[in-house]
């Protein structure tokens, strides 16, 4: 959608989507799913629950849907209200073009990423050159985890690897002790999936007397032979964020494996994660590892800045997007009794008004037809948990921000409360622990642009 120019091709694509579910025919899913959300909620009837997102949510740390659709709600009117400013942007565009036409969804990608270049002027190829892969690893991930956890790596060439690309470290705790083994598998391959991912090859628990042996996997494109892997800076994100998962592996101080490192509740997983995205941008970390490849001259400052301003753009569209998506999940998922359903098509449309995501450029990332991972993907009830474990986050970097940052000290008190108790404590209470007090919407908001 963002790289074709033609109109009417751009509308055709979309609705091909969009109605891909709902045609009356073989492949037509609202029957199915009208079934699936009655049988869901009679199932929560039987465990004597009101519905299957109270049965659901039991275990998460959001605890009830009312809490889960407080998060959402609170992020629904800031989301829409800068989604509103960036059409009005992208309206505006249309018009000096003098395209004749009114903004319509099919149309938002092509122009943002206009309006991207003119807001920004950040060209990826002008980013590259400072970010070399093994140097982001060792000077970046590396270097801010020595700096916040006391650990330290070397590589382990002895080691086995499951294919010629992959390298392997030996992780050692603050007290020189060896902590675990860690696997990178960083280019992509036809045999591999795509994305990125953290796993455990060994999991750690007092029971089994194991270590963590972990493995991060990415996509990066290899590089020709003798040439430099340059990564974008999303790519840079990316490897951070898994890290993070990493560190939740690495410091798991369990007896129990089911309980032990990243075995918490689906709201709480991207907490480690997305907390450790925020070390790629922190200046002490940036100016050690985003030097030139060839002249090894830290980045300019004003580079820097773009990046940094280009962060927020679009929080307006990707967020009202995954909000509606995660109000529509909540929504299915909450019904308490039979009356309570309406036809698919009917039942989205009113809860979209319901809960004010009344822009129509912006439609949810998942029409409920096709909305995979609620139905058949594991997600009932639980879409939510992206934006849940984006408020931690924020939240949390937050306290760290206004406690000294990057000290010693804080990176210990996160590992303590956080990132080694698992699955074994009530993790609200480890928020508190950390923190001292729950969770506030604001930081999350600043994050993304939507309050100053
Ligand atoms: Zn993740």
């Amino acid at each position: 959608m963002q790289n074709l120019k033609n109109r009417a091709t751009r509308e055709k694509l979309f609705k091909a989507s969009w109605y891909r579910a709902e045609k009356g025919d073989e492949n037509d899913t609202r029957a199915i799913l009208e079934k699936t959300a009655k049988l869901k909620m009679d199932k929560a009837h039987l465990m004597g629950k009101s519905s299957y997102a109270e049965l659901n949510l039991m275990d998460q740390m959001a605890k009830k849907p009312e809490n889960a659709l407080k998060l959402l709600s609170q992020l629904a009117n800031p989301a829409v209200a800068q989604a509103k400013k960036e059409s009005d942007d992208i309206q505006k565009l249309i018009d000096e073009q003098k395209g004749g036409f009114s903004l319509e969804p099919w149309d938002w990608n092509f122009y943002a990423e206009q309006v991207r270049k003119a807001k920004y002027d950040l060209d990826e190829n002008q980013i590259k050159p400072y970010f070399e892969v093994s140097t982001v690893l060792e000077k970046g991930v590396f270097f801010a985890a020595e700096k916040f956890y006391g650990i330290t790596f070397k590589e382990r060439k002895d080691l086995p690897v499951y294919h010629p690309d992959v390298v392997a470290y030996e992780v050692f705790d603050r007290d020189g002790k060896s902590l675990a083994i860690y696997y990178l598998d960083f280019y992509t391959r036809d045999n591999k999936n795509g994305g990125a991912w953290m796993s455990n090859f060994v999991e750690q628990s007092f029971t089994t007397n194991t270590k963590p042996v972990i493995v991060n996997v990415f996509n990066y494109q290899k590089p020709a032979p003798g040439k430099p892997s340059l990564i974008s800076y999303d790519d840079v994100s990316t490897m951070f964020h898994e890290f993070g998962h990493t560190l939740h592996g690495l410091f798991a101080n369990q007896k129990y494996v089911t309980i032990s490192g990243t075995n918490v509740p689906r709201d709480f997983v991207e907490f480690p994660s997305q907390i450790n995205e925020f070390f790629a941008l922190e200046p002490a970390v940036l100016k050690n590892y985003a030097l030139h490849y060839e002249t090894k001259q830290p980045m300019p400052t004003a580079l820097v800045e773009k990046i940094k301003k280009a962060a927020t753009f679009n929080q307006g569209y990707a967020t009202t997007e995954l909000v509606s998506a995660a109000t529509l999940d909540m929504a299915w998922h909450s019904v308490t009794s039979e009356n309570q359903f309406k036809p698919t098509l009917e039942f989205e449309k009113d809860v979209l008004q319901k809960y004010g995501f009344t822009l129509p450029q912006v439609p949810p990332r998942y029409h409920s037809p096709y909305f995979a991972h609620i139905w058949g993907g594991g997600y009932s009830a639980g879409y939510y948990a992206y934006m849940w474990s984006d408020m931690l986050n924020s939240a949390a970097w937050d306290w760290i921000k206004n406690n000294g940052g990057m000290t010693r000290e804080n990176g210990d008190r996160f590992r303590k409360y956080i990132l080694s108790v698992g699955n074994s404590v009530d993790l609200n209470q480890a928020f508190r622990d950390f923190t001292g007090k729950d969770p506030e919407i604001t930081p999350l908001l600043k994050d993304k642009g939507f309050v100053k």
